[in-house]
């Protein structure tokens, strides 16, 4: 990483012209939610602090966008399949040969079991992610005309398809606002007190009760965008985080600014995305091709 790329990490968050900066507080700022302690949150509190956390996310992420590659609603149910256990960067890495080798359900229906696992094998689970790839492109040969349908009562009979899978070709293939509960996103709106619930389909529930339809889909980008570049599992990086006074759980993780930027992954600082093909308007550098990291 160049110098110039190095001393940019950690400063675009901050730098951003969030409402925490544009009021010139520190974004360490001990938040009014957390200032209230104990005292419990109204809901009309609630419902307006998760949406000042959409809108500073949707200003730091302004181009966040699902981090699987796809150029139609097959390839990406594929890839949303084989993410489970994995990045979606080692998925967007291993694709490229799958889909050359099987462009459509009927391809992919009619392949041989273990050449498949061997072409999807960098994603981990290949045998089991390989029994339902080809389970759910027969599905789609003898049940649906060889299309992906866009409703989902019918995603979720598909093998190997949940609910996130579901909600996740919906919203980027098939323009259906749906929210996308996985690893991050759970552990996001929890430690924002948007809810407690643990089950996916109850946080689910909690987070679309508290957003217009119309926002479903962009806030699980941003959200997911924000857990993987700041808010990490083991040590989210607090003291460099643009939406910290909004956030009840401050301090959970690094506080001291110069320590918590050294924490971020973060695509204006430099590093690479999890796609190889990003959207025009990602500003950050496209992902390497499998075995060129
Ligand atoms: S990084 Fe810290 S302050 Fe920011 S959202 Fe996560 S827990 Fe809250």
């Amino acid at each position: 990483m160049s110098a110039a790329r190095d001393s940019a990490v950690g400063e675009r968050p901050a730098a951003k012209k969030t409402k925490s900066a544009k009021t010139n507080k520190s974004p360490v700022e001990k938040p009014a939610a957390a200032k209230a302690g104990a005292k419990a949150e109204s809901r009309t509190a609630l419902v307006r602090r998760a949406r000042r956390i959409n809108r500073e996310l949707a200003e730091v992420y302004s181009y966040a966008h699902p981090e699987l590659d796809f150029e139609n609603p097959f390839q990406l149910l594929v890839a949303t399949v084989l993410s489970a256990q994995t990045t979606d960067l080692r998925v967007n890495q291993t694709t490229p040969a799958l889909f050359a080798a099987y462009p459509t359900p009927e391809d992919m229906a009619a392949a041989d079991p273990e050449t498949l696992e061997q072409l999807i094998r960098p994603t981990g689970f290949f045998r089991a992610k390989a029994k339902s790839l080809i389970g759910l492109s027969v599905a789609l040969r003898d049940r649906f005309g060889g299309e992906v349908p866009g409703r989902l009562e019918d995603l979720v009979t598909l093998p190997g398809v949940g609910r996130k899978t579901a909600n996740v070709v919906l919203g980027n293939a098939f323009g259906v606002p749906g929210v996308t509960v996985d690893t991050h996103f759970g552990r996001l709106v929890r430690r924002w007190k948007w809810t407690d619930a643990e089950d996916p389909e109850k946080v689910e529930a909690d987070v679309c009760a508290l957003f217009p339809k119309s926002e479903w889909t962009m806030l699980s980008h941003r959200v997911i965008f924000h857990g993987r570049r700041v808010c990490h599992s083991r040590k989210p990086a607090c003291g460099a985080c643009p939406i910290a006074p909004l956030c009840p759980s401050y301090g959970e993780g690094e506080t001291d600014p110069e320590k918590a930027k050294k924490l971020l992954k973060y695509e204006m600082g430099g590093r690479p995305g999890q796609r190889l093909k990003p959207p025009a308007d990602y500003p950050g550098l496209p992902a390497s091709p499998l075995g060129a990291e």
